[in-house]
């Protein structure tokens, strides 16, 4: 169990130790140094969840691979790329406030959490390559995506990422690659915030202690804390609550009560990579290398062949496949979580999406039952030459998609992420799985705005604000924001040592 100046009473309850709880526990106590802030966690560490390094697979979502977010081609006939710029603009600000927490010292060793990893899309066949040439072309026109190549040329896809050509028939092949791309420990960033944020004056942190109930208090929220190993339950209350508990969120909201929580509903879906360590593979190997989503399987199933460096070590994750589950948590999660979360507010949404996504219902079961033959067959797609026996099956983490029903239209259930907020401002939680760590400061920035938005309008608010982030009120995205964007991209990789 880990520990740190529990403090009674707090201004601010964070429930969760993943990248969002930390980074609203980071943020905010740099916004407003007098604010008292308390973190609870109920496993004995920080970030074992989602947040966990195997338990994602630790891509810094900027847009530059994800052929998930330019999945269509739009009105002019080529492809949209609208979201990749959208993810691309979000991260910005995750690598700024990196950069700012690496710089003042709330964070050391960014090796630790951070590595340059280049950023690959990869297709094959015509009617793909066609795909991945128009969505270059498109790309190519933004300052975002400045430095990004194109390629057929086969010598220098070897040059890129052999193993893609070990083994590979003459079927048409294309790539791009973006060398800024990063691979990223979501857990140890958290672990680093939290430590930090234990340190201040006013705050501290506890693992090992759950929450198990909350309860609305006058402005504020008395909320029950169960030490796991003590035992006990203390009670204890605050002015504002964050409910960062990742898949634990919706029962805790459920239990809160809260009028903003009805109607919605979360189904889980369960992720496994396969991970290469034999030093021979993994040599040949440094890129995240991200393909086209097969058939009805869902975005976040996109394959993608990833170097990862974790304590150090360099390993290759592919993945994921899809795994059938019903608990909402990997580490403390039960098979009876899916059922305990089904209201009556919430039933018609869940049995809905059952019934509106058969294809995605085929999907999860036949990738729970299927053998290592046939993941090894999506695997080969990747690296034609690769064989069974250097690669093992590990569990990844829990997505629980957030349902809800959509107004004035039952029938309409929605995937996403929500940040939910009550009316008086006095909690705030996220549903909903993507887009994920990546995007956690500009999330985190969603939930400053709605709640904290009077310490942002005073002359020292915003210009801390601004030291933490500096673009956050700023749009990169026009072209005349090109050379700001250059400068704050550059600077933030320098800190965070990403460039090689
Ligand atoms: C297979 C997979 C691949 C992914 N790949 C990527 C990727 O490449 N890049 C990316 O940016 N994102 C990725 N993500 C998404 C990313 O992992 C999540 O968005 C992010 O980690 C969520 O952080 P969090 O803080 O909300 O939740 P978590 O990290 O899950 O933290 C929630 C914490 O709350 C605690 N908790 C829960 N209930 C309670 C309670 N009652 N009391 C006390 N504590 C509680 C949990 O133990 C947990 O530690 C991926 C996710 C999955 C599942």
């Amino acid at each position: 169990m880990k520990s740190k100046n529990q403090v009674i009473d707090p201004d601010v309850i964070l429930i969760g130790s993943g990248i969002m709880s930390a980074t609203l526990g980071a943020m905010l106590k740099e916004l407003n140094p007098a604010l008292s802030i308390q973190l609870y966690e109920m496993t004995e560490e920080f970030g074992k969840e989602a947040s966990n390094g195997w338990h994602n697979a630790g891509t810094g979502h900027a847009g530059l691979c994800e052929l998930s977010y330019t999945p269509d081609y739009g009105s002019d006939g080529e492809v949209d790329v609208s979201k990749a710029f959208e993810i691309f603009h979000q991260f910005e600000h995750s690598k700024q406030f990196w950069s700012y927490a690496a710089r003042t010292g709330m964070i050391d060793k960014v090796e630790e959490f951070i590595n340059p990893v280049p950023h690959l899309s990869f297709v094959y066949g015509q009617k793909q390559v066609d795909f991945l040439k128009s969505r270059f072309t498109q790309m190519q026109k933004h300052h975002f995506f400045e430095g990004m190549t194109y390629t057929e040329d086969r010598e220098q896809i070897r040059e890129w990422a052999p193993l893609l050509l070990e083994g590979r028939d003459h079927t048409p092949l294309a790539l791009t690659k973006m060398e800024r791309g990063t691979d990223i420990n979501y857990g140890i960033l958290s672990a680093k915030l939290i430590e930090w944020l234990g340190q201040q004056e006013g705050c501290g942190y506890a693992t090992s202690h759950r929450i198990t109930n909350l309860t609305k208090d006058g402005a504020g929220w008395k909320v029950e804390v169960k030490d796991l190993i003590s035992k006990q339950t203390l009670t204890t209350k605050a002015k504002f609550v964050f409910i960062g508990a990742g898949g634990g969120s919706l029962p805790l909201l459920q239990k809160s009560g809260v009028r903003e929580s009805k109607g919605f509903g979360g189904f889980p879906i369960g992720g496994q990579w396969l991970i290469c360590d034999k030093p021979e593979i993994v040599n040949k190997h440094l890129a995240k290398v991200y393909g086209l989503s097969p058939g009805a399987a869902p975005t976040m199933a996109v394959p993608h062949l990833d170097t990862r460096i974790i304590d150090g070590k360099k390993s290759i994750l592919f993945g994921p496949y899809a795994a059938w589950t019903t608990k909402f948590l990997h580490v403390e999660g039960k098979l009876t979580d899916l059922l305990g979360s089904i209201r009556t507010d919430n039933i018609a949404s869940l049995i809905k999406v059952g019934l509106h996504n058969i294809p995605l219902v085929r999907y999860l079961i036949q990738q729970g039952t299927q053998s290592m033959k046939t993941r090894m067959k999506e695997l080969k797609a990747f690296f034609p030459d690769a064989r069974g026996e250097d690669w093992r099956l590990i569990d990844a983490g829990i997505r629980v998609q957030a349902i809800k029903k959509e107004d004035g239209d039952a029938g309409i259930v929605h995937f996403g992420t929500e940040v939910l907020t009550t009316e008086d401002l006095s909690l705030s939680s996220l549903l909903g799985a993507s887009p994920g760590a990546s995007v956690s400061t500009n999330i985190i920035l969603e939930v400053i705005k709605r709640c904290f938005a009077d310490s942002l309008v005073t002359p020292e608010g915003h210009a801390r604000m601004k030291a933490m982030v500096p673009s956050y009120d700023e749009d990169l995205t026009q072209p005349e924001m090109a050379a700001r964007q250059r400068e704050l991209s550059e600077e933030a990789f320098k800190t965070l040592n990403c460039i090689r």
